[in-house]
């Protein structure tokens, strides 16, 4: 899943942004408004982390811009700022929930993916195909109960493969949801993945394995016990 976070204080965006890198999402992190807006124009994101104190912008503002771009982004207020009044404002202009500085890593992430669920489609903390789980919160997924070891780009693929399982993710949707701007080359970055999680699959002896379809993109598909 791909994250915007808006964070002018450089120390904070990069323990965010690490943090969520570590824990499986793709972040764009921006320390202006102007800047996260023209990358927001550039490619989609599935939610918004955003600093209600920006130089250029209140973060409030920034969020209607953004929302303009994508009706139902949700939003996540990260805030120095702890007046009750302020708190609703924000909850008002359609910020899903907020977290006021300082905060607990962790904390975030888990208000982060609460409205991650309330938005989504299929956003569960666990999927399941054929003998494959995968646990979102740990990043964890198992074959036969035994624990695959998956880099987490590849952790990542899993998760959005077994999000819509049957059905064909394009080659550009996977690429938006995995890979932040500053990633570049994304494309064969996104088939090296494939290959890779593809031959620990079969390494596990998993009946699930991913199908190309040629020109569109990928799917998962559980193959009939030979
Ligand atoms: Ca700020």
């Amino acid at each position: 899943m791909r994250i915007l976070l808006v964070e002018d204080h450089q120390a904070i965006r990069e323990m965010i942004a690490d943090h969520l890198r570590e824990r499986g999402f793709a972040i764009d992190a921006f320390d202006r408004g102007e800047r996260a807006l023209a990358g927001a124009r550039i490619a989609p994101v599935d939610a918004v982390v955003l600093d209600l104190g920006l130089p250029d912008m209140d973060g409030m503002q920034l969020l209607s811009a953004l929302r303009a771009l994508q009706p139902q982004v949700p939003a996540v207020i990260v805030t120095a700022r702890d007046g009750m009044e302020e708190r609703l404002l924000g909850l008002n202009s359609g910020a899903d929930d907020y977290i006021v500085k300082p905060f607990n890593l962790l904390e975030l992430e888990a208000r982060l993916r609460a409205v991650l669920r309330r938005v989504g489609t299929r956003r569960e903390t666990r999927y399941t195909l054929g003998e494959i789980t995968f646990d979102t919160v740990s990043r964890e997924a198992t074959v036969l109960g035994k624990p695959l070891d998956l880099t987490r780009r590849e952790a990542a693929l899993l998760e959005e493969l077994l999000r819509v399982p049957g059905q064909v993710i394009t080659k550009d949707r996977l690429e938006d949801r995995l890979y932040a701007l500053e990633d570049a080359g994304s494309t064969n970055a996104l088939e090296a993945a494939v290959s890779r999680l593809r031959r620990k699959l079969a390494g596990a002896h998993a009946t699930v394995s991913i199908e190309t379809k040629w020109g569109i993109g990928y799917r998962l598909v559980e193959s009939p016990v030979p």
